[in-house]
């Protein structure tokens, strides 16, 4: 098996990624950070979306574990003291495997060109300098003019971070769709949009169609990308969104319970 391993720079990342890379060795394991079967993230949650990016063009071919430094994460099932396990369980490795989905956006811009991305938790879009003012379509139907903040489109596993901080619903991870959850929307007697998080199925296309040219930023994920230039010459149209094609896949060589990870992070002890 060839293994890959995807590590943050904190002094007990570098600690352990040198761990794991002497038992790999000893396992008889083939290190291949350019062709690995198997890509182990060492770090947290954050560190598995870089690595996820880094090999978004593999994704077919990889299957992705996670171990944190720190607290149990959502994509991280292993912990920093586990090595010896872990190790074990590449060598038994029979292909097992779990897949998530993941959300798709094409972006538009005044000049004719496209650009498409693939989000593993979410794609958020936001005006820096004023309301952003937006036309939201729904399976090319319009649905509803939004101005706020901006709006957040994130994928199932991604509803626990960002989507979850601006009133998201939490989505099972097995579900095929993705959540779009508004920030900090305007409404009143003129202003008025739904108000509440959708979550779309598997077959629906999100357009937003901004009605303003200036200043809009667009994340995926970690990444932050401005869509203008000093010079104005090409603005952001519109973005659509999809769940992808592609899915993530990780392997699934022990089973964390969804919801016992959510109980864990977001309400912890109690009885
Ligand atoms: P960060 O701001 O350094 O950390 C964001 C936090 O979100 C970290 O604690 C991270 O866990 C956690 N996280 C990442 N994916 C998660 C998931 N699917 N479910 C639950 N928690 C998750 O940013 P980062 O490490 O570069 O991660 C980028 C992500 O941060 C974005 O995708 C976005 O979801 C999130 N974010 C959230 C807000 C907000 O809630 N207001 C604002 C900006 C970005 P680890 O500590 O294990 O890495």
């Amino acid at each position: 098996m060839r293994v890959a391993i995807y590590n943050n720079e904190t002094g007990e990342s570098q600690r352990v990624t040198k761990l794991l890379r002497a038992e790999i060795e000893r396992a008889g394991l083939v290190y291949d950070g350019h062709h690995p079967e198997v890509v182990i993230t060492i770090g947290g949650d954050g560190t598995l979306l870089s690595a996820f990016h880094h090999y978004i063009d593999k994704l077919d071919q990889i299957r992705f574990v996670g171990i944190h430094t720190g607290h149990l994460g959502f994509y991280t099932d292993w912990r920093n003291f586990e090595i010896d396990d872990l190790v074990d369980s590449l060598v038994q490795d029979s292909g097992q495997s779990v897949s998530y989905p993941l959300l798709d956006m094409r972006t538009v811009f005044s000049d004719g060109t496209v650009e498409n991305f693939v989000a593993l938790n979410e794609s958020t879009i936001r005006n820096i300098t004023r309301t952003m003012v937006c036309d939201v379509y729904i399976n090319n139907q319009l649905f509803e003019n939004f101005r706020g903040d901006g709006l957040c489109i994130s994928t199932p596993t991604g509803s626990t971070a960002y989507n979850k901080s601006v009133g998201g619903a939490i989505m099972d991870p097995h579900s095929v769709g993705f959540q779009l959850a508004e920030m900090a929307s305007l409404n009143n007697r003129v202003f008025r949009t739904l108000g509440s998080p959708i979550i779309f199925g598997a077959d629906t296309k999100l357009m937003l169609r901004l009605r303003d040219t200036n200043d809009h930023v667009m994340t995926v994920d970690r990444e932050q990308l401005r869509l203008y230039n000093t010079k104005n010459q090409r603005h952001l149209l519109e973005v659509s969104y999809q769940v992808a094609k592609k899915r993530i896949y990780f392997a699934r060589y022990r089973h964390t319970n969804f919801w016992n990870r959510v109980k864990d992070s977001f309400i912890g002890g109690g009885k």
